[in-house]
């Protein structure tokens, strides 16, 4: 009997077009923890904060919040990518791993070297202008007690992340069905399945004709619905450094 790591390697050698798709399990070796489940985010501060109309009308209160979980801690200089976002970054260099497809928010696969990212849900690394639209990298704003302001126009700024509320952004949304319609294998790393409309993407896989493979520390919801071909029960930042180690065997 073949292994699960083994079905994934051979998966992963007669495919030309992979495609990853990852959620918050993803950077919990990074030291980053998920919304959900033991230890999660929510289990200490009120999803409430992240409601677009929140930050509009109770906009110090919901900072608060948003500067200690995003800016205090996300982007804490300790905070580095994992194993298994090296070995993305270096599967996408020898050109077989077309795309990251992420609903992560904390910039890791690209400090990693990934550089065609998805980015679902946005990302924590740039604020947008509530006002005027302007987009400015985190480097260019002071994190303070104080609600950022436009440097241009004084306008609220925002995390260009998206808050409940809000649309994926259209780049992103596009690119990620396209990614997901063309490959030949199809990589879902560390996501519950819970998150809508992301968790349809790896179906446009599937229904697509790409095998799935399914890497989680727990059965989730693809799990329980059979769409994954191949599960491989453990920690991402184990797991993918090991079929990287297969696949040069
Ligand atoms: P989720 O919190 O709903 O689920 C996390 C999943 O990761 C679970 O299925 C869990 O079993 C699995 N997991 C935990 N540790 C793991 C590990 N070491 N290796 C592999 N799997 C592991 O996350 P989600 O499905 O991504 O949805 C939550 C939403 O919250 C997403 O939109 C995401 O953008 C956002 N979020 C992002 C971050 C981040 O940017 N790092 C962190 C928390 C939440």
């Amino acid at each position: 009997m073949e292994t699960q790591l083994q079905q994934a390697v051979n998966i992963l050698k007669n495919s030309k077009n992979v495609v990853a798709f990852t959620g918050a399990g993803m950077s919990v070796e990074s030291g980053i923890p998920p919304f959900r489940g033991e230890g999660g985010i929510w289990n200490k501060y009120d999803p409430n904060s992240l409601e677009l109309s929140f930050y509009k009308h109770r906009t110090a209160e919901s900072w608060d919040v948003i500067r200690e979980v995003f800016y205090d801690f996300f982007t804490n200089k300790d905070i580095k990518p994992n194993e298994g976002h090296l070995t993305l970054a270096k599967w996408e260099r020898l050109g077989w791993l077309k795309s990251v497809i992420t609903q992560n928010i904390d910039d890791l696969h690209h400090i990693a070297g990934s550089k065609v990212v998805y980015e679902f849900h946005g990302n924590s690394a740039r604020f947008v202008c509530m006002n005027c639209g302007e987009k400015y990298p985190i480097s260019e704003i002071e994190i303070t007690d104080e609600v950022p302001h436009c440097p241009h126009c004084n306008g609220l700024l925002k995390p260009d992340f998206i808050f409940f509320g809000e649309g994926i952004p259209e780049f992103a949304y596009r690119k990620s069905v396209e990614a997901a319609q063309h490959c030949d294998a199809f990589i879902i790393i560390g996501t519950s399945g819970q998150v809508s409309p992301a968790n349809s993407i790896p179906y446009i896989a599937k229904d697509n004709g790409a095998k799935i493979i399914e890497i989680n520390y727990e059965p989730s919801l693809y799990t329980d619905a059979g769409l994954s071909d191949v599960f491989i029960q453990g920690k991402s930042g184990e797991i993918l450094p090991q079929i990287d180690k297969l696949l040069q065997e």
